[in-house]
């Protein structure tokens, strides 16, 4: 399989991105051929100050390093470092159908909801066709959110294969498994847009703190408690050993305890289930020149690969002179 992924660089990684999302990435490189990119120019739809995009696009490959992505096995690269990507999107975005654009729920939720999109916003399930389209990619790892830019990226890829020729290789969407939807300090999905985000790379204390806040319902202490659906227990199952897992869900099931001391465990938990990525994320942030060589050297591999696959795109349809 060939394997591409994308993370947006728009603030700090979560605990539901990890566990979500880059977790699971991240094991596809011990067995596949995987491409990883930091999707700045996606981001620059929402992100719109410069300093803050750019510190963004930095610290996620540094969290993607220490969190165990491996640069000898995977190619992790910055998706503007590629300009072959925007050209194939201009080849793209001439085969595409407004209407199919207008269905895609990005843009749809936000004209739902009143807001003005742009265009950017608008073409975006183009831009991710060109990034998946451009390494030959056969496999892509999505939430179930994300299905529905899968089918637009065949759909181009099939009807420019159509008109011009066998360019593109179909990709096919890869639902990762849904079961890690995990919740915020309030109950709901953690999601950056909600203000309910654990972060990964939260400094201990402070993190304790957050989790000190959690809400949980008000239930009396003493009664029994179904542990699955608890915030607490759901999160705390993220993070502990499974012995420590199992012992504290016969807790809830017996009750007469207090969510004190479950968060206590949580952030007891959290604390040394991260320790080690912290480390490893401190000592790379302190070698800065080393990250720019593996994001360059991974730049380089994926411009040779995007460049054979956009001079044959541009050949296909007659923009490349013979
Ligand atoms: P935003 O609020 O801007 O949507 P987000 O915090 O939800 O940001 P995304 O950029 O939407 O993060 O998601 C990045 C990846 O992390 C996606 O693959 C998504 O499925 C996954 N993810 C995000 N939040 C969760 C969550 N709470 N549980 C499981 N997976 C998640
Ligand atoms: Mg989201």
């Amino acid at each position: 399989m060939k394997v591409l992924s994308g993370i947006q660089p728009t603030g700090p990684i979560h605990w539901g991105n990890y566990f979500g999302a880059i977790r699971q990435y991240i094991a596809l490189q011990d067995n596949e051929q995987a491409f990883y990119f930091i999707a700045n120019l996606h981001a620059l739809t929402t992100v719109r100050e410069p300093a803050k995009l750019r510190d963004w696009t930095h610290d996620i490959a540094i969290d993607l390093l220490a969190l165990g992505l491996n640069p000898d096995k995977a190619t992790l690269f910055v998706q503007s470092d590629v300009p072959e990507v925007s050209e194939l999107c201009w080849l793209l975005m001439t085969g595409a159908p407004m209407g199919l654009l207008e269905r895609c729920h990005a843009y749809k939720d936000k004209k739902a909801k009143g807001l003005t999109a742009d265009a950017g916003l608008f073409t975006y399930p183009v831009l991710q066709a060109a990034d998946i389209l451009a390494y030959d990619s056969d496999t892509v790892p999505v939430g179930e959110d994300q299905v529905q830019h899968i089918e637009v990226c065949r759909d181009l890829a099939g009807s420019f294969n159509h008109e011009f020729g066998d360019v593109f290789v179909m990709p096919n969407a890869y639902v990762l498994e849904t079961s890690a939807r995990v919740p915020g300090t309030d109950g709901e999905k953690m999601s950056k847009s909600y203000n309910n985000t654990l972060a990964v790379f939260e400094d201990a204390k402070a993190q304790r703190k957050q989790i000190m806040r959690i809400v949980t319902d008000s239930r009396p202490m003493d009664q029994p408690k179904e542990p699955a659906g608890d915030v607490l227990y759901d999160l705390y199952s993220l993070v502990a050993p499974t012995a420590d897992r199992e012992a504290m869900a016969a807790l809830y099931r017996r009750g007469g305890f207090g969510y004190g001391e479950v968060k206590k465990a949580l952030a007891d938990a959290a604390e040394k289930y991260w320790a080690e990525p912290r480390t490893r994320r401190a000592d790379l942030a302190a070698h800065p020149a080393r990250i720019r060589e593996i994001l360059g050297d991974g730049a380089a591999k994926a411009r040779t690969k995007a460049a054979q696959v956009l001079r044959r795109a541009q050949d296909a349809c007659g923009v490349a002179q013979r």
